[in-house]
């Protein structure tokens, strides 16, 4: 058998295992390459991959760096099943139809460009046609449901803990005695993340794919993040200031409003108007709700003692341009969440370019900001910057926090592989930078006497 990583080897995006054996092969999933431009040629489907020999697809997750090449496997002509957990397969809907479209407009400016400059036009890396087909091929897997996906190989999804429906793939080869199982870990959540359940290790393994996004370090607690977003909230509102929260629409967006719905609950915090100026975001949010079985035991409390899910109650979702626009008019305080989390696209722009000059405005980062990116210079401090095409004052006060990441640190990855250590797996660091990897590597040498491994992308890895 051969593993051959597509991606997200030495870096975080572009998610893909190949695994081939006996003219059969399986892919565990086929993410994009992000902070690229869509259309480069890591992003097109690989010359000699051959898709003819693809027997079956098992998904991770929905995120677009473990999902988001999937169209271009149907334009390459693959037909087979792909598996994934009902949540996997409304959120992977959701995230390749943004994409889709997203690139659609990003193309018909760059075409427009490219024609006054007598350049043919460049095609998108997929329509929202491909991404229906892709769509057509799912069959649903539930947790801990052991499905025979090719002759000889079961495949099990198991609760990864880092956005709904998450899953770490464990594949049990029975082509050979013994039979042998490999796993994927997925991304991972951090043990104790709001509303959904925390990882689920898995007892023995003889192969692991580790990812190691945060193989370096830990996260600040949760409890510490959100007393200090609490304390920023209350400052603000005594200044009747706007709250900016540039956010991910699927997963940190509903966090968000879970642990804003608390502290108005339990009164630590007056109630104030807050928005979801994201459709993405509000359609995410829909889908989360559609799935309580998924909740962990507190979310599940939440829902007794209330009637309605608490993530709405106290935001006001706005949904057309028009809202959005209305909230220019919106005196403070008040906070708006609005995508992309990363302040390169979006509404949050037309709400930063309105408001970042102002002194009482504050902008709060809840996530990760790509080198770069406008959240990365606020982050860095910059008193100046593009936005929209004008340079705007940055008056605003700006706040990081660091403690609602969506990715397990590295105590909560070795809490996760403890759970297999004593069976001994040769261990593949993947899915994080190198000093991720590199510090992930140390710790499993001191810890359990292993060698991590750390492949290159597209060096073969013969199991
Ligand atoms: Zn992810």
């Amino acid at each position: 058998m051969t593993i051959t990583l597509l991606g997200a080897a030495g870096d975080v995006t572009g998610s893909a295992y190949w695994i081939e054996e006996g003219g059969d092969a399986l892919l565990v999933d086929f993410g994009l390459f992000q902070g690229v431009k869509m259309a480069e040629d890591r992003n097109r489907l690989l010359r000699g991959l051959n898709v003819g020999r693809l027997r079956a697809v098992v998904l991770t997750h929905a995120h677009l760096d473990h999902t988001g090449r999937l169209p271009l496997l149907v334009e390459g002509g693959y037909q087979g099943p792909i598996y994934a957990t009902p949540a996997t397969r409304e959120l992977t809907e959701l995230i390749l139809h943004d994409s889709a479209r997203i690139q659609i407009s990003d193309l018909d400016r760059v075409n427009r460009k490219r024609q006054r400059q007598a350049k043919p036009a460049l095609e998108p890396l997929y329509t929202p046609e491909h991404v229906s087909t892709v769509l057509s091929l799912f069959r649903a897997l539930d947790y801990e449901q052991v499905e025979e996906v090719l002759p000889g190989i079961e495949v099990r999804l198991v609760e990864a803990g880092h956005m709904l429906g998450s899953a770490t793939v464990e594949l049990t080869v029975r082509r050979g005695v013994p039979p042998r199982v490999l796993v994927f870990s997925g991304d991972l959540g951090p043990w104790g993340a709001p509303i959904i359940r925390d990882p689920v290790p898995i007892e023995r393994a003889d192969v692991v794919f580790l990812e190691s996004t945060y193989g370096d370090r830990d996260h600040r607690p949760l409890a510490e993040t959100i007393a200090e977003f609490k304390e920023i909230l209350r400052a603000a509102v005594e200044q009747k200031g706007k709250i900016l929260v540039p956010t991910f629409a699927v997963g940190r967006a509903q966090v968000i409003m879970y642990v804003l719905a608390g502290m108005v609950h339990d009164g630590s915090l007056p109630k104030f108007p807050a928005f979801l100026d994201s459709p993405m975001a509000l359609e995410a949010t829909r889908i989360y709700s559609r799935h309580p079985e998924l909740y962990d035991e507190e979310m599940l409390e939440l829902l007794k003692t209330r009637h309605k899910g608490p993530c709405l109650q106290t935001v006001t979702p706005s949904v057309t341009a028009d809202d959005s626009r209305a909230l220019n008019d919106q005196a403070g305080p008040c906070l708006i969440m609005a995508g992309a989390g990363m302040c390169n696209a979006g509404r949050i722009l037309h709400h930063l370019k309105q408001n970042l000059w102002r002194p009482e405005t504050w902008v709060v980062i809840v996530g990760y900001q790509g080198p770069g990116s406008l959240g990365r210079q606020l982050v860095d401090g910059k008193k100046m910057v593009s936005v929209l095409g004008e340079r705007v004052a940055v008056q605003a006060q700006v706040r990081t926090l660091g403690g609602f990441s969506a990715h397990a640190g590295q105590a909560d990855l070795l809490r996760w592989f403890g759970g297999m250590a004593a069976s001994g797996p040769r261990v593949i660091l993947t899915h994080g930078e190198e000093r991720g990897r590199e510090a992930l590597a140390a710790q499993l040498k001191q810890r359990h006497g292993i060698e991590a491994e750390r492949p290159s992308a597209f060096e073969p890895i013969e199991v």
